[in-house]
């Protein structure tokens, strides 16, 4: 492509672009770019890149040059806030290469897709969140009071009057506090569900570490049941809370190895690339299945196939599963076959490669 060509793919671009000099200053826009900002081209050529920015977020684009350099890296992407010329802050997603001169990055061009509606939708959801989490806390508070009193009061009746009373009166009693004791497993399930939706720190870990932290809490029930592993050598580096994910591999064990069928249980992970920088995790089991009926009752708080007789459980590990999940922008499904097993699929997503 020659000259003229290239010209117009800069200036008559539908995405918003900006070329910024090694020293921050704004060397070229186009028209998107002027409309998404509010301000006339003349003036931002004679701003620099900080001009636009937050002061909090002053100097994000230092030794960006530097780094392409440096790690001979094809484009970065970061969310970045700009100050539009009415004030009002906008949130763009900006896609940022380097403009090359004899080799060395002279200067960056920034693409910018402008994202503020799906960060306010963010915030509103993490505000709600917040809320729900509060919630909660304050509601498990309250109802853990009076249980701990009934609790209390029917073991001693327990211990201290059952010889007064008949087989049914020591059934019955013991019915009361078998549910006292259920009840104040599902307050703290639902505390643990709260917990699991808070904001996602962004951290990065080997996603192979999460699995073996995972394998290493239900070692003692898959010695027990002879459970196979069958986990890949081959995996990503994931973006977000190890611990989290962990948490997310031991509900999916545990099930594996509860759900079990009369042969000893087999549980393969997989993980493929899927689009760009997501990969897709699978958890497959040989176990009893279940209808497909169900397939999305299941990550409802609270909601289970069996009774706490057949399986112990209260139904909440799937939908803190699918918590976290989601929490990390990613996406869960499931496939099952009664009988012969079932596949947990989720997505997350992993550092970009250079
Ligand atoms: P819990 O195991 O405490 O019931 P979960 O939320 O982990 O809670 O699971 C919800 C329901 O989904 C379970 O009661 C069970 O019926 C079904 N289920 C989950 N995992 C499996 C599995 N690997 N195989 C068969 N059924 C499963």
């Amino acid at each position: 492509m020659t000259g003229p060509y290239l010209k117009a793919a800069f200036e008559d671009s539908c995405v918003p672009q900006i070329v910024v000099s090694k020293n921050g200053e704004i060397l070229g826009v186009n028209d998107q770019a002027c409309r998404l900002l509010g301000v006339e081209k003349a003036e931002l050529l004679s701003m620099r890149h900080d001009d636009l920015s937050l002061e909090e977020d002053f100097g994000s684009l230092d030794g960006l040059t530097d780094l392409f350099n440096e790690n001979d890296l094809q484009n970065w992407q970061t969310e970045q806030r700009y100050v539009r010329s009415d004030s009002v802050v906008i949130w763009a997603s900006v896609g940022v290469s380097a403009i090359k001169n004899n080799g060395k990055a002279a200067a960056l061009l920034l693409q910018l897709q402008d994202i503020t509606s799906q960060k306010i939708t963010e915030e509103d959801l993490q505000q709600n969140n917040e809320d729900l989490e509060q919630f909660i806390r304050t509601a498990s508070h309250d109802l853990r009071e009076p249980l701990t009193t009934v609790a209390g009061y029917a073991s001693l009746l327990m211990r201290r009057y059952s010889s007064a009373l008949d087989a049914n009166g020591i059934h019955f009693l013991s019915e009361v506090i078998n549910s006292a004791k259920r009840m104040e497993q599902k307050i703290d399930d639902l505390l643990m569900f709260s917990r699991a939706g808070r904001a996602v720190p962004v951290g990065v870990f080997p996603l192979g570490v999460a699995i073996e932290e995972a394998r290493r809490a239900v070692n003692v029930s898959a010695e027990e049941s002879k459970a196979v592993f069958h986990i890949p050598e081959d995996l990503p580096v994931i973006q977000g809370d190890r611990s989290m994910i962990a948490q997310v591999f031991q509900n999916l064990f545990s099930n594996s190895l509860k759900y079990r069928s009369d042969a000893p249980p087999e549980i393969t992970v997989q993980a493929r690339p899927s689009t760009e920088n997501i990969w897709q995790i699978s958890v497959t089991d040989n176990g009893i299945g279940f209808d497909m009926a169900h397939k999305d009752r299941i990550f409802v708080v609270f909601q289970r196939l069996h009774t706490i007789e057949q399986y112990p459980g209260t139904g909440i590990g799937l939908a803190i599963t699918k918590r976290i999940i989601e929490r990390h922008r990613g996406k869960i499904w499931t496939e099952s076959v009664p009988g012969k097993g079932s596949t947990f699929y989720f997505t997350l997503s992993t550092v970009p490669q250079p």
